[in-house]
């Protein structure tokens, strides 16, 4: 027997309930596993309150205190591995070995900020005798930070990780369809002795926890993962109050596959990773621009790999792709078929849902699109591959770039001196060769053009959650 989360807000150090509750499905079955509260006005303004007391005992706690803590909760977290992937499964219907992976991933967000926070250092500037120029990095205040349904754990644990290893506090709203991964983060950080307020989680009607968040104080920062529509509205409204953001946003990423490569390796490892969540990452591999003298072995080995792949339960051992997440993503991807196949598309795998009860779709592959059919333009998020032939690198570069999206992207190449007209030539915040990874916790990830502003990971990541202080010192009056 499974276990699923008990489904509470925290806030101000305690667990909360409500009366009014929003039902959680398993996407598999589609049977509600548990019920939500949903934050009210009073709960929001007891976050609000909460996020200030707490900003001002953490933020005075020392780095290596803060640390510590971080380090206690993640302990935690890595000790229920299994339940909290469990939770995933249940409510994602991700396959239980990628529910595993998601956490160990979460908990390496936390340890390596927790190490970041021991390095966020100032400067001391070159003066004169008798004063003295010095640089601080001081935390922002309280975040309000929204994450995404897609990795219900490791999503959330990037947004606490930097507030929290920066001296902040912070207010979440985790996805209401995918609630326990953040639950499991707050009653980690609970028993590990968190002082109450610095984390407070909550959940309810996205926009309307948003709208009243942003403006008010003590928030001072809005860090969003999520699509571009929305980052778009959260941008806007934390403009007028002049807030800064940091905004995950949506990509399209291309995959450039060079004639100097085997075809088939590249195309066994490109069908591993389009099968990922069921292709809802932001970072999934979607557009192939593949080189015509390997195009034709590429799209069949492509074909025949996508073909066995195993969609099913998250908890059946052979399953490799589960279903995906939720019903919009149903209908989002039927039309983007049936809009690619109406423009000539050749469809050589998948296509169409996979029964009735549970959101299954198969790995899709379409071949042969015309530019502007929408599978091109719009993020699928889901499990659809693209393959598409190309005359040259620079084609593909001018075709990958041709998007409003810069998240990630991808080649396949051998030759040092394509890399670096990759390298100077893609417009994306990560680009991988000969790899399909596109972020792990010691690198920067993040968007340029519509898919984003910041960077999370890294040595840059907790710049966002600080603010930079200027201190002139005279030594004497
Ligand atoms: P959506 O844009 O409605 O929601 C995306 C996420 O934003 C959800 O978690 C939702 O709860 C949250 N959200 C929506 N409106 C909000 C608001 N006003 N304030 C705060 N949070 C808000 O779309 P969806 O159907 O849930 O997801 C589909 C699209 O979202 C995809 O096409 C993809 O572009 C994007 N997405 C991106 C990521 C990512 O990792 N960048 C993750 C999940 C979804």
């Amino acid at each position: 027997m499974k276990r699923y989360s008990d489904l509470q807000l925290y806030i101000g150090g305690e667990w909360r309930t409500g009366t009014e509750t929003l039902p959680v499905l398993n996407p598999a079955d589609e049977s509600v596993i548990g019920r939500l509260p949903i934050a009210t006005r009073a709960d929001l303004d007891a976050a609000l309150t909460a996020a200030s007391e707490g900003f001002k005992v953490w933020s005075r706690t020392s780095p290596a205190n803060r640390a510590e803590v971080i380090l206690r909760a993640t302990a935690l977290m890595r000790e229920r591995c299994e339940e909290i992937a469990q939770s995933i499964t249940l409510e994602h219907g991700k396959p239980i070995g990628q529910a595993r992976l998601e956490v160990i991933r979460g908990c390496e967000f936390f340890e390596w900020d927790a190490g970041e926070c021991l390095r966020a250092y100032g400067r001391v500037i070159p003066s004169e005798q008798g004063i003295s120029y010095i640089v601080l990095h001081q935390p922002i205040g309280a975040v309000a930070a929204f994450s995404p349904w897609n990795f219900p754990m490791s999503q959330p644990s990037r947004k606490v990780a930097g507030a929290l290893a920066a001296g902040c506090s912070i207010i979440l709203k985790a996805a209401e369809e995918t609630p326990a991964g953040a639950i499991h983060i707050a009653r980690a950080f609970h028993d590990a002795g968190l002082p109450a307020g610095v984390l407070n989680l909550v959940f309810g009607v996205p926009k309307d926890i948003s709208d009243y968040l942003i403006p008010r104080e003590p928030i001072r920062l809005v860090a969003f993962t999520g699509s571009t529509a929305v980052g778009k509205s959260l941008t806007g409204l934390a403009a007028q109050h002049m807030k800064p953001v940091l905004m995950e946003l949506g990509g399209h990423a291309p995959v450039i596959v060079c004639d100097d490569v085997d075809p088939v390796e590249a195309a066994v490892t490109s069908v591993t990773r389009k099968a990922r969540n069921a292709g809802q990452v932001c970072t999934s591999p979607t557009r192939f621009y593949v080189q015509k003298s390997i195009y034709e072995a590429f799209t069949r080995t492509f074909v025949e790999r996508a073909r066995t792949i195993r969609v099913g339960d998250g908890f059946d051992p052979s399953t490799q792709m589960g279903p995906l997440a939720n019903h919009r993503r149903i209908e989002a991807l039927e039309a983007l078929v049936e809009d690619a196949r109406a423009r000539g598309a050749r469809v050589l795998a998948g296509g169409d849902r996979l029964g009735n009860r549970g959101y299954f779709f198969p790995l899709t592959v379409l071949a042969d699109l015309p530019d502007d059919s929408r599978a091109m333009r719009e993020e699928p998020f889901g499990p659809l591959a693209l393959i598409n032939p190309v005359d040259s690198l620079e084609e593909a570069i001018e075709k990958a770039n041709s998007l409003p999206f810069g998240l990630a992207a991808y080649a396949f190449t051998h030759s040092a001196q394509r890399v670096h007209c990759l390298t100077n030539g893609i417009e994306a915040g990560n680009l991988s060769i000969n790899t399909l990874e596109a972020s792990v916790a010691q690198t920067p990830f993040g968007g340029v053009k519509e898919s984003g502003y910041g960077r999370e990971g890294g040595a840059e990541g907790l710049t966002h959650y600080m603010v930079i202080k200027n201190v002139s010192h005279r030594m004497a009056i």
